[in-house]
């Protein structure tokens, strides 16, 4: 497990252009963390990096959206689903193992669901600082081990 902490909405979105940047196709990235610890604000972050200019909103209400940048990108919040099952209705394996990248928002929720390779993010507020947060990288798999470590070096290279 890797901590990275930010300061900011804006050094946490900096923080998804980076990764948007190093994203390959079938990559899947999984967000949890309370309302308003900034999973949206870091999946935005990530669909700039993939050179996507529309405006990312958060997709509570719509289940999924989907963006065309350098990879397609389907960003999708879970938390209104009454069940996991109902995941099966949106026709998740086509995002799972798709040639796009997958962010899920409230990704725990459909644990069962979820590719056993895949990076797994936790954001979480600290009381007493507003614009603290702690992001918590929990790769499985090689291919998320490798996307860490280049994450990582990004970062402390300033990038
Ligand atoms: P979530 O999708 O997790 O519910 P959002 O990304 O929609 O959260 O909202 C996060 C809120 O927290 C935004 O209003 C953002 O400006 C604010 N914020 C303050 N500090 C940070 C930070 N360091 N990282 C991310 N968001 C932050
Ligand atoms: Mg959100």
């Amino acid at each position: 497990m890797i901590a990275l902490e930010t300061h900011s909405a804006e050094e946490t979105g900096g923080f998804g252009i980076i990764m948007g940047n190093l994203l390959q196709a079938g990559d899947v990235i999984t967000l949890n963390g309370d309302l308003g610890a900034g999973k949206t604000c870091l999946a935005a972050g990530v669909a700039r990096g993939l050179g996507i200019t529309e405006r990312v909103t958060s997709p509570t209400f719509t289940l999924i959206n989907e963006y065309d940048g350098h990879l397609p990108l389907y960003h999708l919040d879970v938390y209104r689903l009454a069940n996991p099952e109902e995941l099966e209705d949106l026709g998740y394996e086509e995002y799972f193992y798709g040639s796009g990248v997958t962010v899920i928002e409230w990704a725990r929720q459909v644990e069962q669901y979820l590719p056993d390779e895949r990076l797994d993010i936790y954001i979480e507020k600290q009381t007493g600082d507003d614009n603290y947060r702690v992001l918590k990288l929990m790769p499985q798999g090689s291919r998320y081990n490798k996307l860490v470590k280049e994450l990582i070096h990004h970062v402390c290279a300033g990038n």
